[in-house]
């Protein structure tokens, strides 16, 4: 029996829109990982201000750039004070507010945005939650994604480069001119290097499965190498799931207005499924209705559960 994850740790879990948030905390200070979607802002301070009882947040790091794990970043800069930390290779996309870098523009997705006060890079360490953290390299599903890892108790922060059943969506091989792929094939061997009790992944439940975890992130890895395109629909799937959470309700005419118009979607359909909006259309809604994240009322998609 492995032990359980320290009392110092606090995993607020949350379903999409956002990210999971991880507060670790040392006396009467706290260090927040990770911040949910913009849109869930106010909820995130209201979970973190709970969980505090009373305690300071200083400090705010982010696993990656992505949406749903910044889009609070300068609500809770604002509620909290803390300072934020990024990883290193962000900081000049996140000081230009590089909207087409940070994939907003090309996802269809918003932030607001925040200042920097820190950078962290691949060797840096840090202590919170009375731990002491390796900032590893996780490039793939982001470029400049980092994972943080407690090598004493094997304690691994993971953010979308592993989950109890996959990964991130790998946009560089769905937009072109970064191979993800073969960056997220590095990061799992560096991931299975790593002595591993606990994963605190990005998304879902924390997790000990960690053998399991990386089989099925191998075996999801070489299914995508055998046909890219299979990254494209996974991508096009996950993608237009957030953007049906977010805007609940959308009419066939707007699936096919966003789908013809988020380049994500357009190059998408561009470079690996050549089809007219319509049966893009079709092919996504009945994805996401068969996998019980949506329903048709009339002809309004509706994100289940609404
Ligand atoms: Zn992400």
């Amino acid at each position: 029996m492995t032990a359980p994850l320290p009392e110092s740790i606090q995993v607020l879990e949350r379903g999409w829109l956002s990210s999971n948030s991880v507060l670790l905390f040392d006396g009467e200070t706290a260090t927040l990982v990770d911040s949910g979607y913009v849109t869930e802002a106010d909820e995130t301070v209201a979970l973190v201000n709970a969980a505090l009882r009373g305690r300071t947040l200083t400090r705010l790091i982010n696993t990656h750039s992505h949406s749903d794990h910044i889009g609070g970043n300068a609500a809770v800069q604002r509620a909290f004070g803390c300072r934020i930390t990024v990883p290193e290779a962000l900081a000049p996309i996140v000081a230009r507010w590089d909207r087409t870098a940070l994939l907003l523009d090309v996802a269809g997705q918003n932030a607001e945005p925040f200042s920097v006060d820190e950078t962290i890079a691949p060797g840096d360490t840090f202590v919170a939650g009375g731990l002491r953290w390796e900032a590893i390299a996780a490039p793939g599903h982001d470029a400049a994604a980092l994972v943080f890892y407690n090598r004493e108790h094997g304690i691994l922060l993971s953010g979308d480069a592993l989950w109890a059943d996959g990964f991130g969506i790998l946009f560089g091989n769905v937009l072109g001119g970064y191979d993800a792929l073969s960056d997220a094939r590095k990061t799992l061997q560096t991931l299975a290097s790593l002595t591993v009790q606990w994963v605190i992944p990005g998304h879902g439940a924390p997790f000990q499965d960690y053998a399991g975890a990386l089989e099925r992130a191998w075996g999801r890895l070489t299914a995508f190498a055998e046909a890219p395109e299979r990254i494209a629909r996974n991508a096009v799937r996950a993608c237009f799931a957030f953007y049906l959470l977010e805007h609940q309700r959308l009419s066939r005419d707007a699936i096919c207005r966003a789908l013809a118009t988020i380049p994500l979607f357009v190059q998408a359909n561009d470079r690996f499924f050549h089809q007219p909006p319509e049966a893009l259309a079709e092919w996504v809604a009945s994805a996401l209705v068969a996998a019980g994240r949506a329903r048709w009322e009339g002809d309004t998609l509706v994100a289940h559960p609404a």
